[in-house]
């Protein structure tokens, strides 16, 4: 039994906050908005896994009116989901995020991302893609209002 997901997610783009990629801080002047540290590739991520399960969405498990939430690690998370995806009796065929970012460069980057998520779900680095792409500078991405980020996943009965 195979089962597909996809998930999507945006943040603001501000001054004065961290930039967190699929749990990676990154350096840069402006970092994304919200509730937990805002990791939108993550978010997006989590989102395709629940939604392999019909297990609903981020905001249903983990709601940003939610004291407990407040500046989370979403590593945590991610990590989370991952346990509920396993007790469903499902394991991780592989997962495919894109982040459109028109700054900053995030090819530095991508091998520790993939690393990173790896250790959090527990499964082989070649299981996890992680591409990076600007939007030409066109739209919110392009004007570097806010990041945007796509995942799909597979996931495999145990
Ligand atoms: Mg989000």
């Amino acid at each position: 039994m195979i089962r597909i997901g996809q998930g999507y997610d945006v943040h603001r783009l501000v001054e004065g906050r961290e930039l967190w990629l699929c749990g990676e801080k990154i350096e840069f002047e402006l970092g994304l908005l919200g509730h937990s540290d805002a990791d939108v590739a993550i978010h997006a991520l989590c989102d395709a896994m629940l939604g392999a399960l019909a297990l609903g969405d981020i905001g249903k498990h983990f709601p940003d009116s939610d004291p407990a939430y407040k500046g989370i690690d979403s590593k945590k998370l991610l990590r989370e989901v991952w346990l509920l995806i396993d007790e469903k009796g499902y394991r991780l065929g592989n997962a495919d995020i894109t982040i459109c970012a028109e700054r900053p460069k995030l090819r530095p980057h991508i091998d520790t991302m993939r690393q990173r998520l790896a250790e959090v779900i527990n499964t082989p680095v070649d299981n996890i893609s992680v591409k990076a792409t600007t939007t030409e500078r066109l739209g919110f991405t392009g004007r570097m209002e806010g990041i945007s980020a796509y995942a799909v996943v597979l996931l495999l009965r145990k």
